[in-house]
């Protein structure tokens, strides 16, 4: 691999050139950001080593420069000042749209280095399919769209896996929406399910997706799983109607999967009285309840304490950053001891590589969801592979 290294202290390039050598890899080593600016034009590098400090100028200040010419060439932090800073310099880059593969702190580079550059193409990423669409779709699609797909009934439940993180065998799916478009192609739920919520087309989407389920029901009982989870955006949601569906649901799976509703809370804080009626006709319904995007929202721990939730599902981006930040990581660590002595079972999300497969086992998650177990697919897919495991 070819390292481009910018640090203004002469010295680290020996410590450098000799240590990443040992490893393989070429240093090309500058000291000022426009000597680095002309060795990214003469030839890119596989990856970018960026000191924060650099005397007259800081590391900040080149990430504006590298986001507008080289974003695709990934970074790697370093620094001989705190975690603290290093952190917040990799959520600036990502703010940018910078890759960041790690940040280095200069007293562990020996131990961290070579992880950090490890990280190039080890990420498993899902299939490309609707990222151009939902883009495209994001701009396009109106609240008049949106009804009419509702009305053709073109909701499509998607399956992505949730496996024991003790077996690490499949004992619950997430049902994901997507949207199947008249002209072709599947739209991704970021790309309608906020419009549903803003224009109040939330419910009859969760209507005809629920309908949609109950029709599937003989399909997905020969995969024997435990539950079925299906997400419900609590502030948005006409309580009666919701859990008059729920009841449907519940019933309609009695002889198969338990319904575990992942209630989000999304944009607006949920008037709390409210909050207790909802989850208590859920559970009354006979639905179990998650607590969906844990760590993220304003009332999550208010939430908590009150409300008649089973589980807890940790937002995905505590799991994104478990190996770059300590402080996600003790986060992780501490939600993860009060929701066990809450009596709640904990889903990890997002999880994409072994190595945090490993470490969220290690530390004691009930579930496993991600794209390194399996995508969120069509029922036919979902079928075929809960067949072959
Ligand atoms: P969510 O409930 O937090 O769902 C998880 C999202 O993360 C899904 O995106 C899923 O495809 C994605 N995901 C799964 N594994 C990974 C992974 O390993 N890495 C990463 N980076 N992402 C992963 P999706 O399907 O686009 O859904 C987005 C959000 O839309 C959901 O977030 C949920 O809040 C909402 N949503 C989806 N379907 C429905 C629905 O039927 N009703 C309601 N109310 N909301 C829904
Ligand atoms: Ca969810
Ligand atoms: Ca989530």
């Amino acid at each position: 691999m070819i390292l481009s290294c910018l640090d203004d202290d002469p010295r680290m390039e020996r410590t450098l050139c000799r240590f990443a050598g040992l490893l393989g890899h070429e240093v090309r080593f500058q000291t000022t950001s426009s000597a680095l600016r002309d060795d990214l034009e003469r030839q890119v590098p596989d990856v970018i080593v960026l000191d924060l400090s650099l005397g007259s100028e800081t590391g900040v200040d080149v990430l504006g420069w590298l986001a507008d010419y080289h974003p695709s060439v990934p970074l790697v932090f370093l620094s001989g000042q705190g975690d603290e800073l290093l952190d917040t310099a990799r959520r600036i880059a990502q703010g940018k749209g910078l890759i960041v593969f790690g940040a280095l702190n200069k007293a562990n580079m020996v131990r961290e280095l070579p992880e950090a550059l490890s990280r190039r193409g080890s990420s498993v990423r899902p299939p490309p399919v609707s990222v151009h669409a939902q883009a495209q779709a994001q701009q396009t699609l109106s609240v008049e769209a949106l009804r009419d797909c509702l009305r053709a009934g073109r909701i499509a439940p998607y399956f992505q896996p949730i496996l024991s993180a003790r077996t690490l065998r499949p004992v619950g799916a997430e049902v994901l929406s997507r949207l199947l478009l008249p002209e072709g192609g599947v739209l991704g739920a970021e790309a309608f399910i906020p419009l549903a919520e803003q224009s109040g087309l939330i419910m009859d989407l969760t209507r005809v997706l629920g309908e949609r389920l109950i029709e599937l029901e003989p399909q997905l009982r020969p995969l024997g799983l435990d539950f079925l989870s299906v997400n419900l955006s609590a502030a948005n949601i006409e309580r009666k109607g919701a859990a008059a569906m729920v009841k449907r649901l519940v019933d309609a799976f009695a002889g198969s999967s338990r319904i575990m509703i992942e209630l989000t809370e999304t944009a607006v804080l949920p008037d709390l009285q409210q909050m207790r009626a909802l989850t208590t006709q859920l559970r009354l319904g006979g639905a179990s309840l998650s607590l969906d995007d844990f760590g993220i929202g304003y009332s999550s721990i208010r939430a908590l304490a009150e409300l008649p939730y089973d589980a807890l599902k940790i937002d995905l981006s505590f799991v994104a950053e478990m190996f770059d930040s300590e402080k996600s990581a003790n986060l992780l660590a501490s939600m993860l001891y009060m929701a066990h002595s809450l009596n709640l079972q904990v889903v990890a999300e997002g999880v994409e590589t072994e190595a945090q497969r490993d470490r969220l086992i290690a530390i004691g998650v009930d579930h496993l969801q991600g794209y390194l177990f399996g995508c969120p697919v069509p029922i036919e897919q979902f079928v075929t592979s809960g067949e072959r495991t």
